[in-house]
């Protein structure tokens, strides 16, 4: 008497090396995928071109919106930087002062990452941090030079770290 196997997880053979079985499917569009070519994502197991569909939309970056990243990334530096050395001049010096200016370094951290990340669409990309972090270098610079020299002190620096991290921040 001969029975049929009953369990439904009979061997495939991967789509992408036809002489390897294997019980994996992607996730995605259902093809058997074996351990070589299978890709975890956090939506499961994808074969190599689902994977790379996924992918696409976030990280790689149309030259269009990197020349838009780039332009507001000079824009909001330099605006930024400006407003704050502008507003500086009429705030006191002394501890007010130094809170002052971290709180500036910090909201100029945000807009900048904001600004950076509406331009290109919210993409995580390599190059954006990188340019997040000119653009603030940028607003820095010109905030030391239009307020006079730039601030140094307990409050300052730990502002500045801040305002880094939060200029980085929506590209990570
Ligand atoms: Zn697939
Ligand atoms: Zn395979």
């Amino acid at each position: 008497m001969q029975q049929q196997p009953g369990g439904t997880l009979a061997p495939m053979e991967c789509t992408f090396h036809p002489q390897t079985e294997t019980l994996l499917k992607c996730s995605k569009c259902d093809r058997p995928i074996c351990g070589k070519c299978a890709i975890t994502t956090p939506v499961g197991a994808r074969c190599p071109e689902c994977a790379r569909v996924q992918r696409l939309p976030t990280y790689s970056l149309p030259a269009p919106q990197l020349g838009m990243s780039v332009a507001v990334a000079l824009v909001v530096g330099l605006g930024s930087g400006v407003f704050l050395g502008l507003l500086e001049q009429l705030i006191p010096g002394g501890f007010f002062g130094a809170i002052f200016v971290a709180l500036g370094y910090v909201g100029a951290g945000y807009v900048i990452g904001e600004s950076i990340s509406r331009a290109s669409n919210r993409k995580r990309a390599t190059p954006l941090q990188l340019l997040a972090v000119c653009s603030y270098g940028i607003s820095i610079i010109t905030f030391s030079l239009v307020a006079g020299g730039l601030v140094i002190g307990l409050y300052s620096l730990v502002g500045l770290v801040v305002g880094a991290a939060m200029a980085v921040n929506p590209f990570r």
